[in-house]
């Protein structure tokens, strides 16, 4: 298929510092040898993330921020900007996860404005889209993923496009060990790709990588991997753990 493919740990809140160094450590070390066009990015808290990407240099990983202000600065307490996130070393930000979303009250247009704040700041977004079980179970799936998707993405050049990432990650299935089946998965990347062949035509909306979250583990991510549409991973719990993140990066 030609596209990148990414394999993503999404850290949430979990880990000392000293876990968290000794965990880049095995992934460091256990990536060394990486089957071809493969990527792996870990977002692990704000605060450890410099030091990280300093671990984490000349080496497979690379290292991103779990959300950040679109701001370049100011009064925003608690808040880190976009030139932040750069000057960490981090190449990566995700953007709109469902938990930013649905408990901080993050709205499509404050995802706008950070993938357009992320691109002016030289950084890579991975760009969080997927519905609710009522949504699901109402047939409404395909105009949430529409919506949430074109929302993101307005104002985005086609240059911009050319480095973003979408990540599909229906609400269900994250942290709850209900994951999709392949087919559902697939049904709905091939879905995103068709929203992105409406604003950006075949061959940009063909090399997008697009990646599938919610409990992925190493005994369900053979199944989804197999997938035409699926380029990848974003997970959360099993990768918080060397054995299971690497037994998913070498699926
Ligand atoms: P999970 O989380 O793998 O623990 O379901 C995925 C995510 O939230 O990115």
């Amino acid at each position: 298929m030609g596209r990148r493919e990414i394999f993503a740990g999404n850290w949430k809140m979990f880990k000392t510092g000293k876990e968290a160094a000794g965990l880049v450590d095995e992934l460091v070390n256990g990536t060394k040898t990486l089957k071809e066009g493969r990527e792996v990015v870990i977002f692990p808290p704000a605060v450890y993330a410099r030091e990280l990407a300093a671990k984490c240099g000349g080496s497979a990983v690379a290292v991103g921020i779990q959300n950040m202000h679109y701001e370049k600065e100011g009064a925003f307490t608690g808040e880190i900007s976009p030139s932040m996130v750069r000057d960490c070393g981090c190449r990566y930000i995700l953007i709109g996860h469902s938990e930013r979303r649905h408990v901080f009250g993050e709205t499509d247009d404050s995802v706008n404005r950070k993938v357009k704040a992320a691109h002016e700041n030289g950084l890579e977004p991975v760009v969080c889209v997927g519905e609710l079980l009522e949504e699901r179970e109402k047939g409404v799936t395909n105009a949430v993923i529409k919506k949430q998707t074109e929302k993101a993405l307005n104002g985005i050049t086609a240059d911009m496009m050319k480095k973003t990432v979408i990540a599909y990650e229906p609400v269900w299935a994250i942290g709850t060990g209900k994951v999709a089946t392949p087919e559902i998965a697939e049904e709905v990347h091939i879905y995103i790709r068709d929203v992105l062949t409406g604003l950006y035509g075949g061959t940009i909306s063909a090399s997008i990588p697009i990646l599938y979250g919610g409990s992925v583990k190493p005994d369900n991510v053979a199944g989804l991997y197999a997938m035409e549409n699926i380029d990848g991973f974003l997970v959360g719990g099993a990768s918080l753990k060397a054995d299971s993140f690497l037994d998913i990066i070498n699926v």
